[in-house]
């Protein structure tokens, strides 16, 4: 592993780049900057852990959020579904992972790069009533070096499908071994004529990049990988930035604002220390990595007599367009074993409706890959079993139900489009604060009715490939009255030419700022059909590129 150069700028000293956050985003980007010669500090809320932090503590993960930032760790969060009601507190409800890397560190690594038709969607099928659908101001074809940047860089593992947009290297690494639930999915998708194949992620199937190839243990989803085979930006990315010696990397700092001077330009960023002390680092740009609900947040906090509504909210859509991507799961039980908690997630994917058919009356589109129902660990299975099949809740039958139905069940998981409608948004709730006395993200959210309707059909779909799979029996699941968090956040700073309907142009500068850039989750036009994270990698090595190129050209 690469070096890490230690390197300290002092607070009063304009630094080139102060980078908020060091996700998925924030890593690629505070990597390119550095490695191009430019000073930078990166400010992360969390701590830096290592592989060997990483254990399989199901109840720390999955009951106490040992890596979510939640109401309880003092970060309260409110939901509600319409402007009309008075939100509640949640425990969490934009889930993400506050640690250096992000939630890249604990995500499942299904890593769909988007394709053509999502670039220039609006365009092909025209607006659908009530939402601010719009096509991208790129296209597929401008971001496809920097998916293949991802896949050499970052390390991804896959095989060219039939429905995949072209690409101008192969995947780095083949794809994973399949899995007992998608051996399932392929043997039913075939039969009912469809093409399943192997599902790319970002992890590692074969040593590469000086770290090992996955050992399948089966404790990917909301948990880091003990052998760093797992394609974080924690792992992929901070090192290399680290060894730059022009990165310094602040852990524990909480960004709570953004100056500006009375030209509208950014000057400092201003945090709270491990220790609460405030602070302040300046800088000659700021780059907010945040996520899509924590960089909206920042920016409406950030307000001054300038930008009265928020900083670079002249257009209004700071924190608007919020969009989840929908979701579905159909769960069979088998007469024979499937154990498809082990391993990876998912290994197979059906990507034959990417865009259903308009004439079906509603936009939407996705895909259905093969899994265990919960994360594939017992206990969050014993939590919910019992309830998925009416089998023994209490005792020694329970205990028998659980062993069973843990290793013979497998679920198709339908994973799909939500379109972007102002009414769904982050905003600052005025009741609850946070430990720092910051409004707690407030998350006004309802899915759309095309939404609803494609997770209903992809519902549907998924029960007759449950049932061609030879399931004894099938128990079907979606959010039929809306989704009440998610922990993909999307859309809202949304790239665009026009700023009166977007937060940043097409270089991820912002329209009203000149030295400030939004470069996460939140700059997504569209939400794509599920799997956003390749995409907001891809755009974090663009827009990586974009900046230095303006920083040389002194036009920043
Ligand atoms: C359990 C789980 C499974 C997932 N599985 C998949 C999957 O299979 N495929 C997929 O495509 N996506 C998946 N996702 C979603 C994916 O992880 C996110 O889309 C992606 O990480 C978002 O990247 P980002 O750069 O926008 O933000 P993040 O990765 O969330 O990074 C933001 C960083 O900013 C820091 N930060 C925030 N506010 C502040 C502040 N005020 N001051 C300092 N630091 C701050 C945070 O601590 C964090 O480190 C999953 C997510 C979770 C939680
Ligand atoms: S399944 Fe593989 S990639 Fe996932 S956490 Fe385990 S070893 Fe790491």
């Amino acid at each position: 592993m690469a070096q890490a150069l230690t390197v300290t700028f002092p607070e009063r000293d304009e630094v080139d780049f102060v980078i908020v956050g060091s996700g998925s985003a924030g890593g690629i980007i505070a990597k390119e900057l550095s490695a191009a010669g430019h000073s930078v500090v990166v400010l992360e809320q969390g701590p830096h852990l290592q592989a060997s932090d990483f254990t399989h503590d199901e109840w720390g993960i999955d009951h106490n959020y040992d890596m979510k930032w939640s109401t309880r760790q003092g970060y309260p969060q409110t939901f509600r579904k319409s402007e009309n009601e008075e939100a509640e507190l949640r425990d969490s409800v934009c889930g993400y992972a506050h640690n250096v890397g992000g939630s890249s560190v604990h995500f499942s690594g299904n890593f769909w790069r988007f394709r053509p038709i999502d670039f220039m969607e609006a365009t092909v099928r025209g607006t659908v009533g009530g939402t601010n659908f719009a096509d991208w101001p790129i296209s597929y074809e401008d971001l496809e070096p920097y998916y293949t940047k991802v896949d050499w860089e970052i390390g991804v593992s896959g095989l060219q499908g039939p429905w995949d947009p072209p690409r101008s290297r192969e995947y780095p690494c083949p794809p994973m071994p399949i899995k007992g639930s998608d051996v399932l999915l392929e043997r039913a998708a075939k039969q009912l004529g469809l093409t399943p194949y192997p599902a790319p992620v970002a992890i590692l199937s074969q040593p590469f990049n000086g770290r090992p190839g996955c050992i399948h243990c089966g404790f990917c989803n909301g948990f880091g990988c003990e052998v760093n085979a797992k394609s974080s930006s924690m792992i992929a990315m901070i090192p290399l930035a680290l060894a730059s010696g022009n990165c310094e990397l602040r852990t524990g700092c909480t960004v709570s604002r953004v100056h500006t001077n009375a030209a509208g330009r950014v000057t400092e960023v201003v945090y709270w220390d491990e220790e609460s002390v405030e602070r302040a680092q300046r800088a000659k740009a700021v780059i907010l990595c945040a996520n899509g609900a924590e960089t909206p947040r920042l920016l409406l906090m950030s307000e001054s007599p300038l930008f009265p509504d928020g900083l670079a909210n002249t257009s209004g859509f700071v924190g608007q367009n919020l969009m989840f991507n929908g979701h579905s799961s159909v769960t069979g039980l088998f007469g024979a074993p499937v154990n498809a908690w082990k391993s990876v997630p998912t290994t197979r994917v059906v990507h034959d409706f990417y865009e259903l058919d308009p004439n079906l009356g509603f936009y939407g589109g996705g895909g259905i890959d093969g899994r265990h129902p919960t994360r594939g660990v017992p206990l969050g299975f014993g939590l919910v079993s019992g309830q998925v099949f009416d089998g023994p809740s209490w005792g020694v039958g329970y205990k028998n139900n659980l062993a069973y139905e843990f290793s013979h069940v497998a679920a198709f998981n339908g994973h799909t489009t939500s379109l972007p409608q102002g009414s769904n948004n982050v905003t600052l709730d005025p009741t609850y604060k946070d430990k720092f006395g910051r409004p707690a993200i407030r998350c006004t959210y309802m899915d759309h009715e095309d939404d609803l309707a494609t997770m209903r059909w992809f519902l549907n779909k998924s029960t007759e490939l449950m049932e061609a799979a030879g399931a004894v029996k099938i128990a079907a699941t979606y959010p039929e009255t809306g989704q009440e968090g998610s922990s993909h956040l999307l859309g809202t700073c949304r790239m665009g030419d026009d700023p009166n309907t977007s937060v940043i142009d097409s270089n991820n500068r912002s329209h009203d700022v000149p030295n400030l850039f939004m470069c996460d989750g939140s700059t997504l036009v569209t939400s794509g059909r599920g799997q956003p994270t390749m995409t907001i990698m891809a755009l974090a090595f663009r827009a990586a590129e974009m900046i230095n190129n303006a920083a040389r050209r002194n036009e920043i």
